[in-house]
């Protein structure tokens, strides 16, 4: 079958896609199984609390590889799952924190605390990345699903983990089955560790019913107050029932064979699920259907950093895509879902990425930019080639959007072929989408003070004031100020009681 190069940049002549290979460490040229159906995997978010702005950025770039093999494949032949992780030991310690009162009194089960947690997290998940841009995936497994054997006969983790006995990759030891790394000679292809090394390396004690301290676990015992599926082994002719819990990496195995087949094209996802998540995914994968390998290309994003430093609640710098959206957590203000899309894309997937108040102020002025001249342009009527041909080096966002800087140029200088253009190789990026009015009328909404919210905090100020408590009035006037609010303090003339006035000043 032919590639199909849709869209109106034939005239550019023909260019591959070119991806760095995390597998070969390579830059290769994408070639797809098959061009009728192009098939992508990404690791998506275990359910248990709000999605931050690291976990956006996977969402974020592979949704514009997303775009942009529909664009070169067309829309119905690229398949991209994305799955769900609503099994894992913190979803469990989640629903005993929220929901431990009704367990206790017998209103809920751990089940159904657990469910809850899952359904609203993953329900704050899809309103998140939505915001920002991304289109849904063609399938969305959730891993409770795809525990046991299925009636529609679709992949499993059970009976994968049971062709990985068979096939003498695994082995059962103090109610886990494990992984034996030793069966695997090129175990570590993907992130390069070798067994040996990590046998010669390992300083901590291994785990004495693990046979090498590399082994993981497929499947492991639940305790009768922990979740637990039935599951049914053959080891060597002998059933072993084990109520249990699957392992992280093997729902990953399941769900990509359950909807992309034993090998399929691309697998994504952040640097730091390199070691150990995807290559026990390959180590699985590739063990139990007898493949050379799970996917032909291994993508992941670099790390994501908050103003300089690493990620954690403990530095403050925690920041979540709902505090940026519907918060002023973060500069003191909301930020539109487009701001944080071009923000995260103005740095190359690989690139570590800094996300600061000062990146998100310059996004949101390029897209003020742009949104002000593209004026009632319609993306259909403009050629997207531009964008494409620059994206077609391993995703190469940074010269896309300088692309798009050249043509906001030309358009200003009253170039109406420009505009279409700027908003056809923008929409390829998932970026001006909305109309010009859309654009400005929805940040004058974001922007819209509270008076009485604010009335409300000045007064608060006054009674710590009156208190003496001036760190906590000097905390309140920091985070009105933060929002652009001015307070100015004078004497009532006829009381001699001080009064607050208030400003705004942006
Ligand atoms: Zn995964």
């Amino acid at each position: 079958m032919d590639v199909v190069i849709t869209g109106s940049g034939m005239s550019d002549g023909f260019k591959a896609l070119k991806l760095y290979n995390t597998l070969t460490r390579r830059d290769e040229e994408f070639v797809p199984l098959d061009p009728a159906n192009v098939r992508m995997y990404v690791c998506g978010p275990t359910v248990y609390d709000f999605a931050h702005i690291g976990n956006a950025r996977p969402v974020i770039v592979f949704d514009v590889l997303f775009r942009l093999l529909r664009q070169l494949y067309g829309d119905d032949h690229v398949t991209y799952v994305r799955n769900i992780t609503d099994v894992d030991d913190k979803i469990n310690a989640r629903a005993l924190r929220d929901f431990g009162e009704d367990i206790t009194a017998g209103r809920l089960t751990l089940n159904e605390a657990i469910r809850r947690v899952t359904e609203r997290t993953a329900a704050q998940f899809h309103a998140d990345v939505a915001a920002l841009g991304c289109l849904a995936p063609t399938h969305e497994p959730r891993a409770t699903e795809f525990v046991l054997p299925r009636t529609d006969g679709k992949a499993d983790m059970a009976s994968l983990i049971q062709t990985l006995i068979d096939r003498g990759h695994a082995y059962a030891a103090k109610g886990e089955i494990l992984f034996d790394t030793a069966s695997m000679p090129d175990y570590g292809q993907l992130s390069k560790r070798r067994l040996e090394d990590q046998q010669a390396g390992a300083r901590v004690a291994v785990d004495p019913h693990k046979r090498n301290p590399s082994d993981f676990v497929l499947w492991k015992e639940s305790s009768a107050e922990e979740p637990g599926w039935e599951g049914r082994f053959t080891f060597e002719g002998k059933p072993l029932v084990i109520r249990g819990r699957p392992g992280w990496h093997i729902e990953c195995s399941a769900m990509s064979a359950a909807y992309l087949g034993e090998v399929f094209d691309i697998h994504g996802g952040g640097l730091d699920l390199i070691f150990p998540h995807h290559e026990n995914e390959i180590a699985q994968s590739r063990c139990a259907h007898g493949t050379p390998v799970m996917a032909n290309y291994w993508l992941h994003n670099g790390f994501v950093q908050v103003e300089g430093k690493k990620m954690a609640k403990s530095e403050g710098n925690f920041v979540t895509i709902h505090d940026l959206l519907a918060t002023e957590n973060f500069g003191g203000r909301k930020w539109p879902g487009e701001v944080l899309r071009l923000a995260i894309l103005m740095t190359h997937y690989r690139e570590p990425l800094d996300f600061s108040l000062r990146k998100l102020e310059e996004a949101e002025a390029v897209l003020d930019g742009w949104y002000r001249v593209v004026g009632d342009a319609k993306h259909q009527e403009g050629d997207s080639g531009a964008v494409r041909r620059a994206l077609l080096d391993d995703l190469g966002t940074p010269a896309a959007i300088t692309v798009l800087h050249d043509l906001r140029a030309q358009a200003a200088r009253g170039s109406e072929a420009a505009k279409a253009d700027l908003k056809a190789n923008a929409v390829l990026l998932g970026l001006l989408t909305q109309s010009q009015d859309q654009w400005f009328s929805g940040k004058a909404a974001d922007a819209a003070i509270d008076e009485a919210a604010v009335e409300e905090r000045v007064a608060a100020r006054l009674s710590l004031l009156r208190a003496k408590n001036f760190p906590e009035a000097d905390r309140i006037r920091e985070e009105l100020s933060g929002r652009g609010i001015q307070l100015m303090d004078y004497k009532d003339p006829e009381t001699g009681e001080r009064r607050t006035k208030w400003e705004v000043k942006r």
